[in-house]
C-alpha cells in the first residue's frame, strides 16, 4: 500500500512497517520466541511477565541507541512537553537554593517553547531569562558566550529544537565552559534521536513522543541521578523523579502502548543502522530541501544558516496569496499537512526519522513545479 508523505509536526508521520508490525500483533502479541500469549498489548497487566518485557526492550533499546550513560535514568512518563514545563521546577529548582527561597531558574528563548517553558516555570520558581533572540523574531540563537547565567542558577533550560520557528541547536552549550554550576535541561522533543546527544552537557532532557519517537502520550526524560531527590514538597508523587525512578516508571500505570509502540520505532532505527545512519539520512533530507527554498525566487526561510532546524523546516512564499493554492496543490499531489503553525504562518515542512529522503523529493518536485506555474 501506497501512502501520502504526511509532512504533520506533530503528532507525525510512523515508519509504515512498525504501523504495520503493531497491526499484526493488536489481537494477539507474540514474544520474541515467536510464543503467543492471548492478548493484545492495550491488554496485559503492566506489571505482568509480557509489559515488563516489552518495557525494559525498549529501554534498553533506546539506552544503546543513544548511548545514554549508566549514570542516567531513562524515565518513561504521561503529560507530555508541557507538563514537563511544570515538572522540571518542581523537581529541580532547588537544586541549589536554601530551603526558605525560591530557587533560580534560567532559560535561553530561541522561539516559542522555550518561552513557554519559562512562562511556566514562574509558577514555581525565580526565573530569568540568560538570552533571547525575540527582537529578530526567532530566527537565531544568541552566542553561549553572551549568556547571562545567574551565579546560583539550578538549572539553565534551552529547547534544542524550536518546531515552530525551525530553529535548532547543532551543538549543545557547555555550561561549564562558560563558567556556570547549573545544569543544562534541555527539551529535545522535536530532536530527540534524530542525532546524537553528548550526554557530558546535559543535565536532563525531555521530550513528548509524539514527534519522532511514538504515539502521543508519552513523555520520555533522561536525567542525571545526582539530580534526583531535590523536588519540592509540593511535587505531585506521580510527577516526582525520584518515586518514578525508583519504581521502573512503573509508580502509576504508565502509557503501556505507546511504550510499546516507542519500543518498535527503536527496533526500526536499529536496523536503519541506528542513530548515526539516520542522522545522516536527516542531514541529505534538509539540505535538499534548504537548497531548493534559498535557490527559488517564491519561496524564503528566515533563519540564520548555522542554525536552521533539520526537523522542521518553516518557509513561506512571497506572494501570501498563493498559499491556498499551493496547499491544495500539494495535498492532491499526495504531500499533507504542510501548512505552518499557525503563530507564524506560512508553510512547514517536518522532516522527523520517518519521512524517507524520497518524500522530500518529492516535495521538492512539487515546489519547484508550482513556481514555474506560477512565475
Ligand atoms: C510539541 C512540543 C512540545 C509540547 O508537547 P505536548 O506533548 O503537546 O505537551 C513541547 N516542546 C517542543 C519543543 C515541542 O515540539
Amino acid at each position: 500500500m501506497t501512502r501520502p508523505y504526511n509532512f504533520s509536526a506533530g503528532p507525525a508521520t510512523m515508519p509504515a512497517e512498525v504501523l504495520a508490525q503493531a497491526a499484526s500483533e493488536m489481537l494477539d502479541w507474540s514474544d520474541a520466541s515467536g510464543k503467543r500469549c492471548g492478548m493484545g498489548v492495550m491488554e496485559m497487566s503492566h506489571r505482568g511477565k509480557e509489559f515488563m518485557s516489552i518495557c525494559a526492550h525498549a529501554e534498553s533499546t533506546l539506552r544503546s541507541l543513544l548511548v545514554v550513560p549508566a549514570h542516567f535514568k531513562i524515565l518513561f512518563m504521561q503529560g507530555g512537553g508541557l507538563a514537563e514545563n511544570a515538572i522540571v521546577p518542581l523537581n529541580l529548582s532547588a537544586l541549589r537554593a536554601p530551603a526558605d527561597e525560591r530557587g533560580q531558574t534560567d532559560f535561553v528563548l530561541t522561539g516559542s517553547w522555550s518561552q513557554k517553558s519559562w512562562q511556566e516555570a514562574s509558577k514555581y520558581s525565580s526565573t530569568h531569562v540568560a538570552a533571547s533572540s525575540q527582537a529578530g523574531g526567532f530566527t537565531d540563537i544568541p552566542d553561549a558566550a553572551t549568556w547571562q547565567i545567574r551565579p546560583d542558577a539550578s538549572y539553565v533550560h534551552i529547547c534544542s529544537n524550536e518546531t515552530i520557528h525551525g530553529v535548532e541547536f547543532h551543538t549543545l552549550p557547555d555550561l561549564k565552559a562558560l563558567g556556570s554550576d547549573a545544569a543544562l535541561v534541555v527539551d529535545f522533543s522535536s530532536q530527540v534521536a534524530s542525532r546524537p546527544v553528548d550526554w557530558s552537557r546535559v543535565g536532563l532532557a525531555f521530550g513528548g513522543a509524539q514527534k519522532n519517537l511514538g504515539p502521543a502520550g508519552l513523555t520520555l526524560v533522561v536525567v542525571r541521578e545526582d539530580l534526583l531527590g531535590h523536588a519540592l514538597a509540593i511535587c505531585p508523587s506521580a510527577f516526582n523523579y525520584q518515586t518514578v525512578a525508583a519504581n521502573g516508571s512503573m509508580y502509576n500505570t504508565p502509557p503501556t502502548f505507546a511504550i510499546y509502540m516507542a519500543g518498535l520505532v527503536f527496533d526500526w532505527l536499529a536496523r536503519q543502522g541506528g542513530i548515526a545512519a539516520i542522522e545522516a539520512q536527516n542531514i541529505a533530507k534538509a539540505q535538499a530541501l534548504y537548497q531548493a527554498i534559498d535557490s527559488s525566487g517564491l519561496y524564503f526561510n528566515p533563519v540564520a544558516a548555522h542554525c536552521r532546524s533539520r526537523m522542521n523546516v518553516p518557509f513561506f512564499l512571497r506572494n501570501e496569496a498563493l498559499n491556498d493554492a499551493f496547499l491544495s496543490g500539494a495535498a492532491a499531489a499526495g504531500l499533507l499537512q504542510l501548512k505552518g503553525h499557525k503563530s507564524v504562518g506560512g508553510m512547514r515542512a517536518s522532516l522527523y526519522n520517518a519521512m524517507p529522503l524520497a518524500g522530500v523529493q518529492a516535495l521538492v518536485n512539487y515546489m519547484q513545479a508550482f513556481e514555474r506555474s506560477h512565475a
